[in-house]
């Protein structure tokens, strides 16, 4: 069994029902549970910032498939809500990123584990460590928490979540 953490973002359309719908969509793959979720946050666009606020959360998934195969059901589902590419790190309806991968570092083409900038962006880190308090970088050895300093500025509590089937149950 492998246990990943995926990222989700999304400041496009209706955002709340827009994570829901994603998390929807992963719980109904076979061969995959989603285990945990961290609260929703609202967070301030960075790089880009002529954008609206995000929403994010990350969840946690337990599963046997392989981190490419997981992959490609981050883009499908990011496919059938909609999303258009228009510009890198531009607005988006969703975003589904894989963070960790067990403690494995994944370099092809396609895909990149650890998520290479997980560690410079709070919108990521705040989330992250709600699921995995003393969780350490697994390339780096360094804590999440000690990344997570100085990075939680514009990362704010927008609803807390009482379990990833409470969440899709909420009125959006
Ligand atoms: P960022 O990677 O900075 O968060 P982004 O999420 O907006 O940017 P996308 O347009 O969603 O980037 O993804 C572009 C490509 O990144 C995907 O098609 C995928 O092949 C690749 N990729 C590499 N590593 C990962 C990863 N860990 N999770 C998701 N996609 C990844
Ligand atoms: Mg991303
Ligand atoms: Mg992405």
């Amino acid at each position: 069994m492998n246990t990943a953490y995926l990222s989700l973002g999304s400041n496009l359309g209706n955002r709340f029902e827009m994570l829901q719908d994603a998390v929807r969509m992963l719980q109904e793959k076979p061969n995959l549970k989603v285990t945990q979720i961290s609260s929703v946050y609202e967070t301030d666009p960075i790089g880009y910032t002529e954008q609206a606020t995000f929403l994010n959360i990350v969840v946690e998934i337990q599963s046997y498939l392989s981190a490419e195969k997981i992959l490609l059901i981050c883009l499908d589902t990011e496919q059938t809500l909609g999303r258009i590419r228009e510009f890198r790190w531009g607005p988006r309806c969703i975003d589904l990123d894989i963070l960790l991968y067990n403690d494995e570092n994944i370099e092809s083409e396609k895909l990149t584990v650890p998520h290479p900038r997980l560690h410079e962006r709070g919108f990521v880190l705040v989330p992250l460590m709600e699921l995995v308090p003393q969780g350490i970088h697994p390339l780096t050895g360094v804590s999440f928490s000690e990344y997570a300093e100085g990075q939680k500025e514009g990362v704010h509590v927008w609803k807390t979540i009482d379990g990833v089937d409470a969440f899709v149950r909420l009125e959006s």
